[in-house]
């Protein structure tokens, strides 16, 4: 297994919980380096501008845009604007630092065009089923808005063998470690915990 750092890309349907593995990580894992993306979505309750993501107006986006400053960015859910600062990931990874980046598919995509020797790890749902639980759960988004998440969620499945790991949702946790031990980290100890018991 290499243990050289670099970019590893997270991408997978919407409401698998690449959110929740990327939160866990940022408060677990200090030696990955979490990437904040700019977006034009407002802020939800609870959510801070520079640590979930740098909250940006149309017009600042699209001079980001314009002057060339987006690793990769798309329009998600048809509805607000995503997109990887270049800058900062660049500067992470010339530290040395392991990077993540927690984006949509067609950003991934992007990112494989730009950067081809980066890993790309898809997070896949246990079940269909469990990945509707989640969606309708989170009661964030209006019925229309989940029924256009789940319809972007079906196309998302379908795109699993362009990645080149598949890590199963099946617990934040065990699918957190796996990713790390993915980019070539040490995972915690805690990993033993389920077959001492
Ligand atoms: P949310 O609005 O729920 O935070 O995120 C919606 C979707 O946007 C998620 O699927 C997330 O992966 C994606 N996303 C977040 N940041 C980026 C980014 O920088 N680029 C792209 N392409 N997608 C992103």
């Amino acid at each position: 297994m290499s243990k050289k750092p670099g970019l590893t890309v997270l991408a997978g349907p919407t409401a698998v919980g690449k959110g929740t593995v990327s939160t866990y990580i940022r408060d677990n894992y200090p030696e990955v380096w979490l990437s904040v993306s700019a977006t034009t979505r407002a802020p939800r309750p609870g959510e801070v501008d520079g640590v979930h993501y740098f909250f940006k107006s149309t017009e600042e986006f699209e001079r980001l845009i314009a002057e060339g400053e987006l690793l990769e960015w798309a329009v998600v859910h048809g509805q607000n604007t995503y997109g990887t600062l270049k800058s900062t990931v660049n500067e992470a990874i010339e530290e040395g630092r392991s990077v993540l980046l927690e984006i949509d598919l067609q950003g991934a995509r992007q990112v494989k065009e730009a950067v081809p020797d980066a890993k790309f790890v898809f997070l896949a749902p246990p079940t269909w089923d469990e990945m509707v639980r989640r969606l309708v759960g989170r009661g964030t988004e209006t019925p229309e808005e989940q029924q256009r998440r789940l319809e972007t969620a079906k196309l998302e499945l379908a795109a699993e063998p362009e990645f080149d790991h598949t890590v199963i949702n099946d617990d934040v946790r065990r699918a957190a470690d796996e990713l790390v031990s993915l980019m070539g980290l040490t995972p915690h100890a805690h990993l033993q915990e389920p077959s001492a018991r």
